[in-house]
């Protein structure tokens, strides 16, 4: 998608400051922090939203909390709690249309989110 920014990072035409990559996923900081650490992790594949997954995307699904879990280790918030978000739909908050976890951690989060 041309003019996907996400999609843009995984060209290399943008460079996001990287905290992961494997084969099938990046994770990169949040250029808008929420929290202390605030990273996302995308498919280096574009899909636009949770409503455009397949049965075939179940296992890059899957890959993305992996990643997740990873970057929480990395960042040292793997014990003290993290909490992963993906927005689906302008309602839900979802800005950019490249599907992303956002893995938020190093402070205390509210229930329920706003
Ligand atoms: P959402 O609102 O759930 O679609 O999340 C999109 C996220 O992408 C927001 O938290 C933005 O701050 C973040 N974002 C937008 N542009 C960039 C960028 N160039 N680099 C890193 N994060 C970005």
């Amino acid at each position: 998608m041309t003019d996907c920014i996400f999609c843009k990072m995984i060209s290399g035409e943008m460079t996001p400051d990287v905290v992961l990559e494997t084969d099938q996923v990046l994770a990169f900081r949040d250029i808008n922090p929420q929290a202390p650490t605030h990273v996302l992790v995308i498919p280096k594949r574009h899909i636009t939203s949770i409503n455009d997954l397949q049965a075939a995307d179940a296992e890059l699904v899957g890959q993305l909390y992996l990643a997740a879990q990873q970057v929480a280790r990395q960042e040292g918030i793997d014990e003290d709690g993290y909490r992963t978000v993906m927005n689906c739909g302008e309602k839900a908050g979802q800005s950019v249309f490249h599907i992303h976890l956002h893995v938020l951690g190093g402070r205390a989060m509210q229930w329920p989110p706003g």
